[in-house]
This record gives structure tokens, C-alpha cells and sequence, in this order.
């Protein structure tokens, strides 16, 4: 039988573990980012994809919204007394999504050194509850690419976060090339989380409601990782690791169809931006990417995508605070897994992918 969802009403408190948990998709937002925004979808340059999102988040009166804006915004107390209460030893931090991808490109460099220092200076207040990802403007690749430098270097910050496309391009463009360049030389990891749809997909996902992490998230970020595979970023670029959540976008469960579909393609010489690649996408998934569970609190796919991956490339994200649901951690405690699994999952896979001592 297939288990059931948990209710996401329930705060049952999770017991004590054998284990750390660190919840490795967690975001936060400084509250000067979000004057940005403001001035962004007061002077109506915000395209519609993020008027959607972040309009709605920054001035809708629901429980939901308030609670979300409150937590973003808190590194310390709040958060901690959450974290405490949902029994998560770590949070890994990430700008949340769309961080500067939305702002002209001189704002974007500026703000992500100042987001970056703002967040390792919450790491420093809190160095055994905080690990944290850069944020990057991939408005100007060099810079990004100098920020990664800079993160790793002197801030000690542990990935990069790229919250999928921005303003409708896609890291699959060997223009943002550089950015994985320094990755791979600084052998850090690049999280591609989701963003609000591009302008050009939106309207068939927006009219019914399915634009957001109900869906329309995992379908244009799973499209972003293909590209990249596709476009032989990984050939180019073989050390290259990349970190994708909500259970990979369910790009494991695609895998037997992409690959036999992506054979058939090439071979046909159907399209010009379909050229050989050395493996098979499925062959890419397993050997550059980890999974997170983010959102995703389901033992049945948690299994399907250890099997899949490996059990050494699968990570536990709660997503704080979209999905603060304190009751799914307990669920995934209760996995029926060996210990050892168990805190593959919970907390040496997050220390070995992000470096955390
Ligand atoms: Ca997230």
C-alpha cells in the first residue's frame, strides 16, 4: 500500500534522533531586498511571473503570506525557535527565490555581495545552525563568477543558488558559461531552484492556478536541468556538481523517456540544438546532480529516487518557510530505512555535497 500524506495541520513534535537533520533548501529574505522588490512592482517594471509571486507574498493579508514574510526575514530568533520546534539542528540558507534574477544587472551584482555578507554574518551569530548558499547575478556572468570566488574564499559560504531562469534565459546559453566554470574550479555545488515562469510560459499555467510550486516550479526548473544536460555543460564542464530539490523536479521518474527520446532525437537530426552529447541525460542526473527532498515529504518517492540516484545523492530540504509542516519530519524519521540510510539522508550527504564540518 502506499502511505498516505501527512495532515499539514498537525505539529506533532519530532522525537530525538541518532542523527543531525539539516534541512538543506531554506530561505531568507533581507529585508532591503524586499524594499527592492517593492520599488520593482510599484514602478511596474516587475514582469508578470513575479508580480504573481512575490506580489502576492508581499501584500497579500492572509495567515499564510504574513507568516512567510515574517519568517523570511528572521536569522535569528524566530527561525531558531522554529527550528528547535521541527527538531532541525541546520538550516542551509538561500536568498529566496527569484533573489536578484529579477533586477537590472547593476543592482543584481551589488545586492548579491550585500545579501551574501548579510548572510554570513547570520552564520557567524549562529555557526552551528546555519550553513548558507551565494546568490549571483547571472546578468553579468564575470561578476557572478568573481562572486563565487569571493564566496568561497573569504565568506566560507558552502554552494551557489540560482533560482532557475532569469528574465526567460537559461544557464544553458554558453554566455552564463562562466559561472560554471568557477563552480567546478572552486568545486562548489550550484542549486537551481525554481522561480516564477517566464513571461512566455506562464498564461496556460497562471489561468488555473497551477504556476506555482504546485507545479508550474518543478516543470520550468526540471526543463532548466535538461537544458543544461543537453546543451553538453556537463562534457565541457565534467567535475561540474549541481544540486536540484523537490525530488528532482521529478526528472527520476522521467528518466527511462528522456533517454530513449534523446537517442531517437540526436540520431534523427531533428534540431540544430540537439547535438551529441558522450552520455545519456539519465547518465548526467546520477553523476553531477543530488536530490533533495524539498517539499516532498513522501517515503514511496523518497525510496524510488534513492534507488535511482544512490543512496549517497539523496538530501532531506523542508523548504522554510514555504513549507514550515513540522509533522513531515517525524514522517520521514519513520522511513522504513536502515539507520545508516537514515542519516545518509538526514545529515552526512549534506556535510559531504556542501562541505559542513
Ligand atoms: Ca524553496
Amino acid at each position: 500500500m502506499i502511505p498516505t500524506l501527512p495532515d499539514p495541520a498537525s505539529t506533532r513534535r519530532p522525537g530525538q534522533v541518532p542523527y543531525k537533520r539539516i534541512a538543506t533548501e531554506e530561505a531568507f529574505a533581507p529585508p532591503e531586498m524586499l524594499d527592492i522588490y517593492r520599488r520593482l512592482l510599484d514602478g511596474g517594471d516587475a514582469d508578470a511571473g513575479f508580480r504573481g509571486l512575490m506580489g502576492f507574498y508581499m501584500s497579500s493579508p492572509s495567515e499564510r503570506a504574513q507568516h512567510i514574510m515574517r519568517c523570511l526575514t528572521d536569522l535569528d530568533a524566530l527561525r531558531l525557535q522554529h527550528m528547535d520546534e521541527s527538531g532541525i539542528d541546520m538550516q542551509v540558507l538561500a536568498l529566496t527565490s527569484p533573489g536578484v534574477q529579477v533586477m537590472d544587472k547593476a543592482t543584481a551584482v551589488s545586492f548579491a555581495r550585500i545579501a551574501n555578507d548579510f548572510l554570513a554574518d547570520a552564520i557567524r551569530r549562529h555557526p552551528t545552525r546555519f550553513a548558507g548558499m551565494m546568490a549571483v547575478a547571472p546578468q553579468d556572468p564575470q561578476a557572478a563568477a568573481k562572486e563565487i570566488e569571493r564566496g568561497v574564499t573569504q565568506l566560507g559560504l558552502h554552494a551557489v543558488v540560482i533560482n532557475s531562469h532569469t528574465k526567460g534565459e537559461y544557464l544553458s546559453d554558453p554566455k552564463f558559461w562562466d559561472i560554471f566554470a568557477a563552480a567546478e574550479a572552486h568545486d562548489t555545488p550550484i542549486y537551481l531552484h525554481p522561480n516564477a515562469l517566464p513571461v512566455n510560459m506562464l498564461q496556460p499555467f497562471q489561468e488555473c492556478g497551477l504556476d506555482g510550486a504546485i507545479y508550474g516550479f518543478g516543470v520550468e526548473t526540471g526543463l532548466h536541468a535538461m537544458r543544461i544536460i543537453t546543451a553538453g555543460v556537463f562534457d565541457r564542464f565534467p567535475k561540474l556538481r549541481m544540486v536540484i530539490g523537490h525530488m528532482g523536479e521529478a526528472l527520476p521518474f522521467w528518466a527511462y523517456r528522456l533517454d530513449y527520446m534523446h537517442r531517437a532525437t540526436v540520431k534523427s537530426n531533428r534540431y540544430d540544438s540537439m547535438k551529441p552529447i558522450k552520455k545519456r541525460p539519465s547518465e548526467y542526473l546520477r553523476e553531477h546532480f543530488y536530490i533533495t527532498n524539498s517539499g516532498v515529504a513522501w517515503e514511496p518517492a523518497v525510496k524510488f529516487t534513492q534507488a535511482f540516484m544512490g543512496m549517497e545523492r539523496v538530501l532531506y530540504a523542508m523548504d522554510y518557510p514555504y513549507q514550515y509542516a513540522v509533522d513531515e519530519v517525524g514522517m520521514l524519521d519513520a522511513m522504513d530505512l536502515p539507520l545508516e540510510d537514515k542519516a545518509r539522508f538526514f545529515q552526512t550527504n549534506a556535510q559531504a555535497v556542501f562541505k559542513i564540518a
